[in-house]
C-alpha cells in the first residue's frame, strides 16, 4: 500500500520529535512492505518567516493531496512575549483546522502502569485510568467574533455553536463510547453559559433520539478539573466544547506524569487527519535533546487507526512503546534519574523492538 504523508515539523521541539516518528514510520513501512511517500511543509513561526503567513497555500496543498498530515508543534517566544503581533504562529493551527474541516479532536489519555510513579497524584488514584476526551476543535469561542473597541479599552471574544455543530461532534462521542464502556460525560457551565445549555440540551436530546442504551451525564467544567485529580478512574469518554476540551484534557495529560507521552488525532468528515502530540513547541527544551517523542510516536499511531485503516500497526505500535517503557527507556521527563536517553535513542530503542 501507497501511504502518502504529509510532514508538517512546526517550531521548536516540533521537528526533533517529527524526525523521530519519521524514522518510525520508515521502519514500519520496511516491515510490512508499505511505500512511504513523505511530503512536507511549513507552519506556524517557520512559515511566517518564509511566507508571512503560519499556515500558507502551499502547505495547504501539501495537506490535501496525504492521507494523513504529521504535525510537530508550534509557537515561538518572540511571538509569545509580543502580544500585539498581528501575525502569529498559532493563527496557523486554527486556520488548518478550519480550512481542513478537522472539527473532531481525539485525545486518549491512559495511564502506563510502569510510570505510576512518575504521576503528581497517588497511584491508587491513577492507576487504571483510561479517558478519551472528544473535543469539539472548529467552533466556540477560539472562532467567534472577536475584537477591540473603546479606543483599544476593551475586548471581546465571542463563543457561537449552532446546532448541527453539536450533534456532529457529540455523535462521535457516542460513537467512541460504544465501542468503550457506553459512558459519556458532557462537561460544560451550563450554570452561566446560555451556549452550555444549548449544549446540554442538543446532547440530550441525540441520546434520546439515537443514543439512549449509553449512560449520558453532564457535569460542570470546574468540578469536572476537581474531580479529574480527585477520582480519574470515575470518566471514560469525556465530551467537550472547544474551550473546555483544551484545559480539561490538559490537566488530564499531567496527571499521566508527563504531556511528552499524550498523542492526538483531528478528524474530518472524510477521516483525513491531522496528527499531533498534545504537547506545544517546548522552547525551553528545543535543541537540548530532552523531548520525549513518544507523544509524536503515538501520534502516527492513530494515523495507522483512523486514516490509514492499518489498525494491526497500530496496535504493533502501541505494544512496542509499552514495551519500551517497561524495559525502562526513559527521556528526562519521565526518569527518576539523573541518567536518561536522548529523543533519538529513545526512537532508536523503538526500532529495535519494532524489528
Ligand atoms: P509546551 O507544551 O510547549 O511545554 C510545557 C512544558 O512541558 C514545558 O516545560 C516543556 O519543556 C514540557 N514539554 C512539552 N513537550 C515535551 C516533550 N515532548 N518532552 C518533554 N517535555 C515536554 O507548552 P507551553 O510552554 O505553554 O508553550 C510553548 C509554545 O508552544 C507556545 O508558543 C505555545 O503557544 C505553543 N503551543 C503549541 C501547541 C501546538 O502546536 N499544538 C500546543 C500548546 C502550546
Amino acid at each position: 500500500m501507497i501511504l502518502k504523508i504529509a510532514v508538517l515539523s512546526g517550531d521548536g521541539i516540533g521537528p526533533e520529535v517529527t524526525k523521530q516518528s519519521i524514522k518510525v514510520l520508515k521502519s514500519l513501512g520496511k516491515k510490512f512492505n508499505h511505500k512511504i511517500e513523505l511530503e512536507s511543509g511549513l507552519v506556524g513561526a517557520v512559515a511566517i518567516d518564509k511566507y508571512n503567513d503560519p499556515y500558507p497555500d502551499e502547505t495547504h496543498q501539501v495537506c490535501l493531496n496525504s492521507d494523513a498530515i504529521l504535525f510537530g508543534a508550534i509557537g515561538d517566544p518572540k511571538y509569545d512575549n509580543d502580544p500585539k503581533a498581528k501575525v502569529r504562529p498559532e493563527q496557523g493551527l486554527l486556520k488548518m483546522r478550519k480550512k481542513l474541516g478537522l472539527y473532531a479532536n481525539l485525545r486518549p489519555t491512559k495511564v502506563f502502569e510502569s510510570l505510576l510513579e512518575m504521576s503528581p497524584i497517588k497511584e491508587e488514584r491513577i492507576s487504571g485510568t483510561d479517558i478519551l476526551f472528544v473535543r469539539e476543535l472548529t467552533g466556540g469561542i477560539y472562532f467567534g467574533e472577536r475584537g477591540r473597541k473603546d479606543n483599544d479599552n476593551f475586548a471581546f471574544d465571542t463563543c457561537e455553536y449552532n446546532r448541527d455543530e453539536i450533534i456532529r461532534i457529540a455523535k462521535i462521542g457516542f460513537e467512541y463510547a460504544q465501542k468503550r464502556s457506553s459512558k459519556l460525560c458532557c462537561v460544560d457551565k451550563a450554570n452561566v453559559l446560555e451556549v452550555s445549555r444549548f449544549w446540554r440540551e442538543t446532547v440530550s436530546d441525540l441520546h434520546n433520539k439515537n443514543f439512549s442504551s449509553q449512560e449520558l451525564s453532564h457535569m460542570l467544567a470546574d468540578n469536572a478539573a476537581m474531580q479529574l485529580v480527585i477520582d480519574p478512574n470515575q470518566f471514560d469518554v469525556i465530551l467537550a466544547s472547544n474551550l473546555f476540551g483544551d484545559i480539561l484534557s490538559d490537566i488530564a495529560a499531567t496527571l499521566t506524569g508527563s504531556i511528552g507521552m499524550l498523542p492526538s488525532a483531528s478528524l474530518n468528515e472524510k477521516n483525513v487527519g491531522m496528527y499531533e502530540p498534545c504537547h506545544g513547541s517546548a522552547p525551553d527544551i528545543a535543541g537540548k535533546y530532552l523531548a520525549n517523542p513518544l507523544a509524536m510516536i503515538l501520534s502516527l499511531s492513530m494515523a495507522f487507526r483512523y486514516s490509514l485503516n492499518l489498525d494491526s500497526l497500530a496496535d504493533e505500535l502501541d505494544k512496542a512503546v509499552r514495551c519500551l517503557i517497561s524495559n525502562g527507556a526513559r527521556t528526562k521527563d519521565i526518569a527518576n534519574e539523573s541518567t536518561f536517553l536522548k529523543t533519538s535513542e529513545v526512537a532508536k530503542e523503538l526500532i529495535e523492538i519494532l524489528k
